[in-house]
């Protein structure tokens, strides 16, 4: 495939920050992608671009790419990465060899007449088979860096495994997002719009850390959902990573005693079942320390890996972690995207395909979650620009 024409305009993200859609052409087809962007990032993440930065580096990376035949996404990736030659895409721009990556896969798959989600299989999974429903991340109560609330822990996540039809569990999920709005706004004694998070969840004061799992955990039961719905968290630890101290409830405390509080929530509450960045990346001994005390339930990294296939790896080989997010915008190339579910996977570990906190419509982690047979995907809630992600689902996976 001949690429053609590669164009740029500027939209807005589910937080009204402006970010980047890329258009792809190749014989008179032309396949779009969008670009989400994150607020809470990991150290390590690949370069944004300003739009005006973007704006300049799109013709520096079409001279690469327009006008060539390409056989693969990952020749398209090969060719961005080289004429970038930084091992952060500040060259080209993280954010703008994505877009060209999303956008140039689903190009190859309009060219072939196939879905994207199959034609990136085709190329990045030939071995992977069907047959798994991945589980869903909702954000329902959000805290840390996405709310100007007092809670420490970024996300408190509804985690639902679908046995039979997404239909069912997404309106079971809508039910319940709005059950525990109606029950928080009379407990916090709100009379007008509950305040709302970056990811859409509920974002009033509590207790404490743990309040809100006592909420969910609430609600979960009496919507008589316990049966295929638990409680996932993500702290987002690095943003209360204090000069060696996590600031949390009020008190600095070492990373021993934040790990005692957390097998404190697990043995309180049963139908807690996941914990992502539960400590600061920089401090990744405490990971493998939590993963042998609770060694039945998920440990996952985000801003610990950011989707690095190296960092996958070595914390896979350490047993720092059993689960990974993957978030192409941390990485910057649909390929290596792609190898890091791969370098999950080589070390058994749970893949979750995630969002991040400023979205778009565009509903690209839902193809890839498809393609690469994924655990899990990560989605926010189930409210507004979500949406799209969540009827993706429906789409794509219908009364399985
Ligand atoms: C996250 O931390 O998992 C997340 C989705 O937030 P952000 O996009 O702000 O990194
Ligand atoms: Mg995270």
């Amino acid at each position: 495939m001949i690429i053609t024409s590669l164009s740029m305009r500027q939209i807005f993200d589910s937080r009204g920050e402006p970010t980047i859609e890329i258009t792809a052409t190749c014989d008179g087809i032309s396949a779009r992608a969008s670009v989400p962007s994150g607020k809470s990032r990991g150290r390590s993440e690949v370069s944004v671009f300003s739009i005006a930065e973007a704006y300049n580096a799109l013709p520096r990376v079409s001279k690469y790419v327009v006008g060539y035949q390409f056989d693969s996404v990952r020749a398209v990736d090969e060719r961005m990465n080289a004429a970038d030659g930084t091992s952060d895409k500040s060259k080209l721009g993280g954010n703008v060899m994505l877009g060209i990556s999303m956008a140039v896969s689903r190009l190859f798959a309009e060219h072939s007449g196939n879905s994207h989600w199959s034609t990136m299989r085709r190329e990045f999974f030939p071995e992977m088979k069907d047959g798994k429903n991945p589980i869903i991340f909702s954000n329902l109560i959000n805290g840390g860096a996405h709310a100007k609330n007092n809670l420490e822990i970024q996300e408190y996540m509804a985690v639902i495994r679908t046995k039979n039809s997404y239909e069912e569990s997404i309106s079971r999920l809508i039910t319940l997002y709005k059950h525990l709005g109606e029950s928080l706004a009379r407990a916090k004694g709100s009379s007008g719009r509950a305040p709302i998070g970056d990811e859409g969840g509920y974002a009033f004061d509590f207790r404490d850390n743990f309040e809100p799992i006592e909420f969910l955990s609430e609600h979960i039961q009496g919507d008589g959902m316990s049966g295929f719905c638990s409680i996932g968290l993500d702290v987002a630890a690095s943003s209360f990573f204090e000069e060696g101290k996590y600031v949390f409830d009020g008190i600095a405390r070492s990373g021993e005693e934040l790990l005692n509080i957390y097998a404190e929530y697990f043995k309180k509450e049963k139908l807690l079942c996941t914990i992502e960045d539960p400590f600061a990346e920089s401090d990744p001994e405490m990971f493998s320390a939590l993963s042998r005390v609770i060694d039945s339930k998920w440990v996952v990294g985000d801003d610990l890996t950011v989707t690095n296939p190296l960092f996958i790896k070595k914390y896979g080989e350490a047993r720092s972690i059993n689960g990974v997010i993957i978030k192409p915008n941390q990485i910057g190339t649909v390929s290596e995207a792609c190898d890091a579910i791969r370098a999950a996977r080589a070390h058994g570990m749970k893949v979750i395909i995630s969002h991040r906190s400023g979205e778009t419509e565009d509903p690209f982690i839902i193809e890839l979650a498809k393609a690469a047979a994924a655990d899990a995907v990560k989605i926010g809630a189930p409210t507004k620009e979500r949406m799209v992600k969540f009827n993706e689902l429906i789409r794509l996976y219908g009364s399985s």
